[in-house]
């Protein structure tokens, strides 16, 4: 009874913040939208974007599209190839990407100007070159062209449709550091970007079209801000621009409490707070990009997920009214690798260790999603990238006697009880758990 009765009144209060929201705007306030890689997978999907964004006509809207589809998957293929020192394959590989973009195109607008051949050519022409610097350089020339192309094509179909906007080459605006494929934007640079080279912009038009997920060193070389970026490009943009709210666009009703691909019965979930969702993603829930929740919650911009294939639902309110009585949250890491740190004269494992083996956590660049000390060993639990696992073994080997274990799975439950753990776990073996009132985390191995 009580708990229902907490949950309408918090779904009154989200509304009401709602009403307050729209009756404060006395400046015009402008909404910021994501349109992720599934919304725009096909001729179809795309022309269904394209009615969305009418739906919000005299409405300022800045706009980040997802590379289309896989496409981020294709071009970390072709990167891989290049670096590899395989050139044929690698400009094969962007050939048939190419390919699939000027097809699209085509079906979208029969008559476009070339304006994507700058974009193929700006790979191309790198392609031809032989690598000299560091993978993830080249991973970041290579894979920010997907959003730029996808992005590209979108905003000149739009047009043609006379749903008019301008494109914007978000490297002009995000500047960032040269951590590439990690790359960290600066604040202040961008800040003042987006205060001389945006805002002006909505004078002209109502519909800014541009890309998350990259951004430009002070050299002008491409960045990356992290696998599915975009959500968080979004919210810098958001805060930026004091945004009314920003909506990402997926292709489920809105946030789940489990992966729906992996559990049927998975539950959607109407309201939820900024904090709730910073813990899911942290523990690796799919729903958002962990760093785009700050941004918001630093400027009270409530985050809004709703479904492009049902645009009619309200799907997700996220803000910062706190939310109780939520279902237990089911979140699975799949691609672990559990690694044993054992002291190698079997004495305790000493601070000064410890250190060690964090500071080498820094170097790589690869931070455990669970630890567990014990007198003589130390567990770690990571995202199984080989190459780094790899490194890091062999570094830590000249400090404790390492042992690797692959194949492992991170199941987390946030209000869980016992009922749902021992399912979850079922047949499964436990190499490792550890739990707080609010979060259980286990290790699995399958039997
Ligand atoms: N296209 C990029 C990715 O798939 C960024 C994004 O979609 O957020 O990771
Ligand atoms: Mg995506």
């Amino acid at each position: 009874m009580n708990k229902k009765y907490d949950f309408c009144k918090a779904i009154l209060r989200a509304k009401l913040t709602q009403l307050t929201y729209s009756t404060q705007i006395s400046v015009a306030q402008m909404k910021v939208f994501k349109f992720g890689g599934a919304s725009i997978n096909s001729i179809e999907r795309i022309k269904n974007v394209a009615k969305i964004i009418q739906s919000f006509a005299g409405e300022d809207l800045l706009i980040i599209i997802s590379a289309m589809g896989k496409t981020t998957n294709s071009l970390e293929k072709v990167a891989e190839a290049f670096f590899s020192g395989d050139k044929e394959k690698a400009i094969t590989l962007f050939h048939q990407i190419k390919e699939e973009h000027l097809q699209v195109l085509a079906q979208l607008n029969p008559t476009p100007q070339n304006f994507l051949s700058d974009l193929f050519t700006e790979v191309e022409w790198l392609l031809h070159d032989r690598p000299v610097r560091d993978y993830d350089y080249y991973y970041d020339q290579i894979v920010c062209c997907g959003e730029l192309l996808s992005t590209a094509i979108v905003s000149n179909y739009l047009n043609t449709i006379n749903l008019k906007n301008i494109w914007v080459d978000v490297r002009d605006i995000v500047r960032t550091d040269d951590n590439f494929r990690e790359a960290t934007i600066d604040w202040a640079f961008t800040k003042q970007k987006i205060n001389d080279a945006v805002v002006p912009l909505f004078k002209e038009t109502k519909v800014i079209i541009t890309q998350g997920f990259i951004g430009a060193t002070d050299e002008n070389e491409s960045t990356t801000l992290g696998r599915e970026g975009s959500d968080y490009t979004a919210a810098v943009f958001a805060n930026m621009l004091d945004a009314e709210s920003q909506t990402i666009w997926k292709d489920v009703e809105g946030v789940m409490n489990a992966d729906p691909k992996l559990f049927r019965d998975a539950q959607f979930i109407g309201i939820l707070s900024f904090k709730e969702v910073i813990e899911m993603a942290y523990y690796g829930a799919q729903v958002i990009h962990p760093k785009t929740i700050k941004p918001l919650q630093n400027k009270g911009i409530p985050l809004h997920v709703r479904c492009f294939l049902k645009p009619a639902l309200p799907g997700t309110i996220i803000s910062d009214l706190p939310v109780h009585n939520l279902p237990p949250i089911i979140v699975l890491k799949n691609n672990q690798v559990l690694m044993q740190f054992n002291s190698k004269d079997f004495s305790f494992v000493e601070d000064n260790l410890v250190n060690k083996l964090h500071q080498l956590f820094v170097d790589i660049k690869i931070r455990p999603n669970l630890s567990q000390n014990g007198a003589i060993s130390l567990y770690c639990c990571l995202d199984d990238r080989p190459e780094k696992i790899e490194k890091l073994a062999l570094a830590a080997s000249e400090l404790f006697d390492v042992q690797v274990e692959k194949d492992v799975v991170l199941l987390t439950v946030r209000h869980y009880n016992e009922t749902i753990v021992t399912e979850l776990t079922a047949n499964k073996i436990e190499l490792l758990s550890q739990k707080t009132k609010e979060t259980i985390q286990v290790l699995l191995k399958n039997s």
